[in-house]
């Protein structure tokens, strides 16, 4: 027999793997747990000498001070001063007859720049009275009956739907740059309501400190029996020493709207409602408690308060029973006990519909015929056989999927596979492509298609024996056949025109504006180009990277600049036409960095010279994109124009904005036009944009107003990235910047390519979100596609699906690598179909689920107000959990919320995201910051948006210092939170170092060198670095902690009482917003009751 030479020779699996060209293992940014701190840019600051150095070796650049003079006077300086900077007298006509001189205009004002002071605040501290003693917790804890998962207390339910508190407006001096910004110093809102809110007996961790919460029966009503139902094997009654309730009781039946019928137990007569009051007053030292002055009276103050859900009538009774906060289920909980079971142990994909482990779980992936979890997460890995099923459960069936992800170095990643001229092997019918699940029939000759069941002929260079179980012989040779991801080396046909593409360019397109000028950006970013140029990403093993650049500069009007390695000095063309743009020069535009380097190093040395007294304020956008990618386009190739932008552009031009920033809007019906672009002529560019494989990265440094709605809709529909720095100022955020564009340069990317999802028969995809363009219903078309970019795709029941079989997804990205090889990368996952609805719930992954519902709820403000978004979210969420109560718990009384072991953080997370600054702004949050948060969710992935929604809070100092992992979290809320503890809570864009008031002296002495809690700078960004063993480990964790996210987190250290506090506090999720977002224990009651009347 010699069939077996009919297979191409391939690599034997499962050893050294081929390298995937350009995926840097060292670029990885590692996952927590691991035991080395993971450098973000290994690549970077790796073995190259000298990357500091910004001349590389052998290159001679001429001293900007002798070549190119600063544009002379502060006055506009004359036209002829300027060009003659560039002095060779040779480029001054380009091409075109419109190039011109360069014109300084000096008409516009100056000065209007607010520049955010650096102040350091005294703090005037508050009296802390001394942690408590382990007596006292052992008392409260005898003085608490256990028994019983509730405590009376007064009704939660509706608390924090309200507008916002006074406390609320009161911080509406909070600057516009907001969370996401950096944040000036000095200009926090005052705290003094909140001021003593943090009370004088701080909870331990260890026991739970809402003590009061149990003592109340004094004042609130009779304690709830310890037992309202039968509970389900393996699901705890949540008594403060269970961990992982997710069967609570709640709220006793007087709570149920009138006529409700009650199933269980009745329970202890209702207290009265007026009694109720003095009782809910008693949990102040809570987090929850109604410190915080308008709450007190709820109740009656709020008749227009917007109703949590839909509920027609007279005002509800209010339940008068309060949950204990330790008797709910923990998201931290939860995490540590994935980590404890499923952490150990590589998770193997080989079979149908297993749920891999959570994305806060550090797990290594063996590909066994199914995509790995970094490939394809799904809510859902059990789907309902009938839409009829799919539809009672309101459960969504989504798949979000990130088809370039980086994985980690242990991990293998795709082999790519070339079946030469012919290509990759495709069913004739539905064109998906060879993959481990196609049936091969007629001894080998054909093979069903597991899509679409079309049988198609098995051409003869591909054919191959079956073996007794009707396996072909060479499956396991065969990464199509054995692996649920490869990719295939694309054919001439796969191309655009049927041409290999180009290797694709990088653009850099410089605002050189006034305030650009004025707060260091353009010397800075000007300086890192330098040597970043020698870090474009690469293919394997090549020497140095395909990619070619060119450089732009703009204002009013455009600078291109010809770098042509024989020219001795760049040469400069300005265009000022921005009505109609083209590109005066084609040959030196696009080159090689390290055959144009000298030429490059003198263009970056001499452009913050040139406009170093530039007057001129007003810039433009659009022409600049389209500058851009008509460069792209005379030069026949993809590529990524970054964009360093600074302000409205109001100059007369294509794409010019107005100011229409209006927060009156919030809250009104109209409050979706904050959301949506003012012009459709960015739609336009971006639809050409993609045509033509051009991806827009843009970065923002805004003072003010930019309109961040309309400047992202480039970059969100060409699959680029947002990054937004306001009130830029180098000394602060420079590093923050460096990163960003550093991993933003070297970031492996895709150009050009279209992803599209097939699925066997039953479902089909029929919703996606994320960053990209759609001009039809199946193909997903996306400019750019980083590791970093998911697009989340939902299905549909088209037909009855089929227990044996299961559904299948195929996930199909053609791309442009950055070496120009045209690729296929192709990711399979088939999973279980389901008859029992207790399967679905089985079987669903809740932080995949809330990724969707986010994108689904940020996508729907564009057309609908908010509260009708959030209600929408909720009335879905009771009906999820109403359908599992009904036809999968077992019976039980009314009065126990019953929650699906998979979702029992779904109230918790849904919660999170209801009051996200999208949905439910607080009144320092800009609609600029709203805006550039809702395109980031878009194509974020489930680990990032399960850090963002719920930030993880990381005490520092009560594990042993020689400890080398991560400190364990504990949930974000300000009843966590010891004032004898320094913690650090991030959410993947923010990090803060609380310290509370009454930590010991040594402690700050070691960190902050200081010796004592009031010398500490409040808002101080920098750690300084000292030799001592608690300095080095809390330096070292926020390295790893900014190694594993996608964007550099600058911190920010803040003080227990102090005005940034605030600041903080928005991010402690579990309490109630000052913005009006309910607590968690609020929720959950909400949520029960909503389940009920559904039940009802
Ligand atoms: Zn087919």
């Amino acid at each position: 027999m010699n069939v077996n030479q009919s297979a191409p020779p391939l690599p034997p699996f499962g050893q050294s793997q081929p390298v995937y060209p350009g995926y840097h293992p060292s670029s990885y940014g590692g996952q927590p747990g691991s035991t080395a701190p993971p450098t973000p840019y290994g690549a970077y600051n790796g073995p190259v000498p000298g990357y500091q150095q910004t001349p590389p070796p052998g290159v001679s650049r001429a001293p900007p001070s002798s070549e190119a003079p600063p544009a002379s006077t502060a006055q506009a300086p004359s036209g002829q001063a300027a060009y003659g900077q560039f002095g060779q007298g040779d480029v001054q006509n380009g091409p075109s007859s419109t190039v011109q001189m360069q014109r300084f205009p000096g008409s516009q004002p100056f000065g209007s720049v607010p520049l955010a002071p650096v102040v350091s605040q005294p703090t005037v501290l508050q009296p802390y009275g001394p942690p408590p003693t382990s007596a006292q917790v052992t008392a409260q804890l005898a003085g608490m009956q256990i028994s019983g998962a509730v405590a009376p207390a007064l009704p939660p339910v509706g608390l924090g739907y309200g507008p916002p508190t006074s406390l609320a407006s009161a911080s509406g001096s909070f600057p516009n740059s907001g969370l996401y910004g950096s944040y000036p110093q000095g200009q926090a809102p005052p705290l003094s309501q909140a001021q003593g809110h943090l009370g004088a007996q701080p909870p331990q961790r260890s026991a739970p400190p809402q003590a009061s919460s149990f003592t109340s029966p004094a004042s609130g009503g009779p304690r709830m029996p310890s037992m309202t139902g039968p509970l389900l094997s393996g699901q705890g009654f949540g008594g403060p020493s269970l961990s992982q309730p997710n069967h609570v009781s709640s709220p006793p039946p007087q709570a149920l709207p009138p006529g409700t019928q009650m199933t269980g137990p009745p329970g202890p007569p209702p207290p009265m409602h007026s009694s109720q009051q003095p009782g809910y007053q008693l949990q102040q030292n809570g987090s929850f408690g109604p410190a915080r002055g308008p709450q007190s009276n709820y109740g009656s103050s709020y008749p227009g308060a917007p109703t949590f859900g839909s509920q027609p009538g007279p005002p509800q009774p209010l339940p008068p029973k309060r949950l204990d906060p330790d008797a709910i289920p923990s998201p931290i909980q939860v995490i540590e006990d994935d980590r404890n079971n499923r952490g150990s142990e590589p998770f193997v994909t080989g079979v149908r519909g297993q749920v891999p482990p959570l994305v806060t779980t550090n797990f290594l992936v063996k590909d066994q015929g199914n995509a790995s979890p970094r490939y394809i997460r799904c809510t859902s890995y059990n789907i309902p056989c009938t839409s009829d099923m799919a539809k009672q459960a309101q459960v969504p069936l989504a798949a979000v999927i990130k088809p370039l992800a980086r994985l980690p170095p242990e991990e293998a990643s795709p082999y790519v596979v070339d079946h030469g001229e012919s290509g990759p092997l495709r069913c004739n019918r539905c064109k998906a492509y060879m993959c481990p699940f196609m049936q091969f029939v007629e001894g080998g000759r054909r093979f069903q298609c597991c899509f679409c069941s079309c049988i198609n002929d098995v051409p003869p260079q591909y054919f191959q024996h079956l073996d007794h179980t009707g396996k072909r012989v060479d499956a396991y040779d065969r990464p199509e056949l054995s692996l649920g991801s490869y990719e295939f080396l694309a054919t001439v046909d796969y191309c655009k025109n049927n041409k290999f593409p180009s290797p694709p360019a990088f653009i850099f397109m410089i605002d050189v504006s006034y305030n650009a000028i004025r707060s260091g950006l353009v010397r800075l970013l000007c300086e890192e180009l330098k040597s970043l140029l020698d870090y474009l990403p690469r293919e394997g093993g090549a020497e140095e990277s395909a990619i070619r650049v060119g450089f732009v500069t703009y204002n009013k009007v455009l600078h291109f600049y010809n770098v042509k390695s024989s020219l001795a000095q760049p040469q400069m063309m300005v265009v000022s036409d921005v009505a109609d743009m083209f590109v005066p020069l084609l040959d030196g535009f696009l080159v090689n960095v390290s055959e144009s380097r000298a030429v490059i190093t003198s263009l970056l040395d001499q452009i913050p010279e040139m406009f170093a007294d530039t007057r001129e304020t007003e810039t433009v956008f659009a022409p600049v994109i389209q500058a851009g990618m008509e460069a792209l386009k005379a030069a026949e190739c993809a590529g990524k124009l970054f964009l360093f932008h600074t302000s409205l552009p109001i100059a007369e031009a294509p794409g010019k904005l107005k100011n229409r920033d209006d927060r009156k809007l919030i809250n009104t019906d109209k409050e979706k036009t904050l959301f949506q672009p003012q012009t459709g002529a960015y739609q336009t560019l971006a639809k050409e944009c993609v045509a033509q494989g051009c991806c827009v990265d843009l970065f923002l440094f805004p003072n003010q107003y930019v309109d961040v709605a309309t400047l992202s809709v480039v970059p969100q529909l060409t699959g680029g990235s947002v990054y937004k720095y306001a009130c830029f100022q180098v000394e602060n955020d420079q590093e923050r910047f460096l990163s960003d564009l550093r991993r933003d340069v070297q970031k492996v990317v895709g150009f050009d390519a279209v992803m599209r999802v097939r699925t066997s028969t039953g479902i089909r995809a029929v919703d996606f979100f994320g960053a990209f363009y759609m001009s039809n219903t199946t193909d997903v078309e996306l400019a750019g596609l980083d590791g970093d970019k998911t697009v989340t795709v939902e299905f549909k029941h088209d037909d009855r699906l089929n227990e044996e079989s299961g559904a299948l997804l195929q996930c199909a990205l053609l791309y442009t690598s950055c070496a120009g090889q045209r690729r296929l990368r192709i990711h399979n996952l088939a999973l279980n179909c389901c008859t029992q609805l207790a399967d679905l719930y089985r079987n669903c992954e809740t932080d995949t689920l809330i990724n969707y519902m986010a994108k689904f709820a940020y996508r729907g403000v564009l057309n609908s107000p908010v509260k009708t978004v959030r209600d929408t979210l909720i009335t879905q969420c009771a009906q999820i959990l109403a359908c599992y109560r009904k036809n999968c718990a077992s019976p039980s009384s009314a009065g126990q919320l019953i929650l699906p072991e998979c979702m029992k953080l779904l109230p918790v997370y849904l919660n999170c995201v209801l009051k996200s600054d999208v949905l439910q702004p607080g009144a320092e949050v800009t609609t600029d910051d709203r805006a550039y948060v809702r395109q980031l969710v878009t194509s974020m992935d489930v680990a990032e948006t399960n850090v963002f929604f719920y930030p993880r809070l990381l005490p520092l100092t009560k594990s042993p210092i020689e400890s080398a992992t991560e400190p364990p979290a504990v949930r974000a809320s300000e009843e966590r939170l010891s004032n004898g503890d320094i913690y650090l809570l991030e959410n993947g864009l923010n990090l803060f170092l609380w310290v509370g008031a009454s930590v010991q002296q040594g402690v700050v002495q070691s960190l902050f060198s200081v010796s004592s809690f009031s010398q500490i700078t409040s808002g101080l960004s920098v750690l300084p670095v000292l030799d001592n063993p608690l300095s080095k480990k809390v330096r070292g964790l926020i390295d790893s902690l900014r190694a594993q996210r996608s964007r550099y987190m600058k911190l920010i250290v803040v003080k227990q009482e102090d005005k940034l506090e605030m600041l903080f506090k928005h991010f402690l999720v579990e309490d109630k917003s000052l913005s009006g977002g309910a607590s968690y224990v609020d929720f959950l009651c909400h949520m029960h009751k909503e389940i009920r009347q559904l039940l009802s």
